[in-house]
């Protein structure tokens, strides 16, 4: 038999608003020590009283927006009951049946065609402290409670059971944390768990329509993990169905170390969350003003700037998707290029570059997606914490436009660049690495050449067009990389031509 995997997925991002979701305490506790940020609302003493954060519910409102939602006229806080040593009143300010956003989709493109994958609801809660486990000498355990992140806001993004595929999951993921970046709601970091996503799947037999058990897998924390547990649990369920197993509804861990994942609770152990209104909050209604005002307001989003960037100066589909996968990478390489001439109707149809723009814009797009996504991948940094900023790449093209240093050299000085944050211009006269484009002194290095390699050049007058190659290589080499191979080109075969 054959098997159809079906992935639903469910993301919750940390919003970037300056205080917690039901207190003033600053939601800005990444690096400060531990339970520094709390008051007594946080820390769930007893007797106290939460007030709703605006600025969380419009990011909300304006992700839902973004992704195509309806924004509800009505809507509440509920509680949802459960114990757990790092909730600290013992439950957890949620949605129910009444969430800020409901019904919308979102597009990911897949070989060129684009799909559709439903979001059945966007809505905010509240963040939980933080557990730090440790051993002391004796070997035992214990765990330490940090209460900062307890009560942050806190937005879930559930989508439909309508993924077919891991690389379908990483499309989405991607897709959503740029939107999410995009908004500026929230900086979509997957490593410091400001993103996180659990991810349901199940296989069913291909061509039906219904749903089978479905498992829920927890614990990944970059997009890799997530494509490769869930690629792992198609393959654990596909082999379990064909020995006749009955998978179990169940959550499962991934452990990244060993690549598989691991049973955490089956379906007998689930809460019964016993949700119901939170009494202490009143109920929201956001008029239809207050959403077209966000409507109104929201910033281009990844696929409007992948547009722009494939019309206004002439990107493949595939270079721009990769450009506009993360709005830094995105605004580095807008930053890069001259402003481009837009009409007073900014979102009319973009004018069609000129030449030299767009070949200004696939040279930084090279760069970009070539040298300097592979040293920043090899240095594990993001590309805003990159030493070389547009203002520096940009002098470095302009080095190479005008002639002064090879695009083979450019390349090294470009890797130092990045490693020391010396500009082009600073690397270039320190190492007296500027191209010769002197006539006579390239012209000097060809007769010696030429001179040293008579049989080159009687191949090469034997018609054999690899000995040009081979003598330009000669020149390059005795000249180490700095010769303009333009210009060897063109002296070499003019000598030859000559000698002839
Ligand atoms: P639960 O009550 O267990 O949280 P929900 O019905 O609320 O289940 O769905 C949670 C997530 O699981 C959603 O993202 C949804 O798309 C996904 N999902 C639901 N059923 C399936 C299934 N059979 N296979 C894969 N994913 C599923
Ligand atoms: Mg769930
Ligand atoms: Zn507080």
């Amino acid at each position: 038999m054959e098997y159809e995997t079906v992935i639903g997925l469910e993301v919750h991002a940390q919003l970037l608003t300056k205080s917690k979701m039901f207190c003033r305490c600053s939601a800005d506790y990444a690096n400060a020590p531990p339970n520094t940020h709390v008051c007594p609302v946080c820390l769930g003493m007893p007797g106290v009283l939460p007030t709703i954060n605006e600025k969380a519910l419009e990011y909300t409102a304006m992700t839902g927006l973004a992704l195509n939602c309806e924004v509800a006229g009505f809507s509440r806080f509920d509680r949802k009951n459960y114990p757990y040593p790092d909730l600290m009143k013992g439950y957890q300010i949620s949605q129910y049946d009444l969430p800020i956003c409901q019904r919308g989709w979102l597009p990911i493109e897949l070989d060129g065609e684009t799909k559709r994958v439903g979001i059945t609801r966007v809505h905010l809660e509240e963040d939980t402290a933080k557990l730090v486990h440790r051993t002391n000498e004796l070997g035992e355990t214990y765990s330490l409670v940090d209460v900062n992140r307890a009560g942050t806001p806190l937005m879930e993004i559930v989508g439909e059971p309508d993924i077919r595929s891991p690389e379908e999951a990483r499309q989405y993921l991607i897709k959503l944390r740029a939107i999410l970046q995009y908004l500026g709601v929230s900086t979509g970091n997957m490593e410091e768990g400001s993103f996180r996503c659990d991810a349901n799947v199940s296989i069913r037999p291909r061509g039906s329509a219904e749903f089978m058990t479905k498992v829920e897998v927890k614990n990944m924390n970059s997009f890799r993990a997530v494509y490769r547990a869930l690629a792992y649990e198609v393959e654990r369920q596909t082999a379990a169905a064909e020995a006749g197993e009955r998978l179990v509804q169940e959550t499962r861990g991934w452990v990244e170390e060993k690549g598989v994942t691991v049973s955490q609770r089956s379906k007998e152990y689930a809460h019964d969350y016993r949700y119901f209104p939170e009494p202490d909050l009143p109920p929201m209604a956001f008029s239809r003003q207050w959403v077209e005002d966000l409507l109104a307001r929201l910033p281009e989003l990844p696929d409007a700037r992948r547009e722009r960037f494939m019309k206004e100066v002439g990107l493949s589909l595939y270079d721009a998707s990769l450009l506009t996968a993360s709005r830094d990478t995105a605004e580095y390489f807008e930053a890069c290029l001259p402003r481009v001439p837009r009409g007073p109707d900014a979102s009319g149809p973009a004018k069609a570059a000129p030449a030299s723009l767009q070949k200004r814009a696939k040279v930084v797009s090279n760069w970009m997606l070539g040298d300097f996504a592979r040293l920043l991948n090899a240095r594990g940094l993001e590309i805003g914490q990159a030493k070389i900023r547009p203002e520096h790449l940009c002098v470095l093209l302009d080095l190479i436009d005008q002639g002064t240093i090879s695009g083979k050299i450019a390349k090294d000085v470009f890797e130092e660049m990045f490693d020391t944050g010396k500009t082009a211009s600073q690397i270039v006269t320190e190492k007296g690495i500027t191209q010769i484009s002197d006539a006579s002194q390239v012209e000097a290095v060809v007769a010696e050449v030429v001179k040293a390699n008579p049989q080159a050049v009687a191949d090469y007058k034997a018609g054999k067009q690899q000995s040009l190659v081979f003598l330009v290589g000669q020149v390059m080499k005795a000249t180490r990389g700095r010769a303009n191979p333009k210009l060897v080109n063109q002296l070499l075969e003019e000598r030859l031509e000559a000698a002839g």
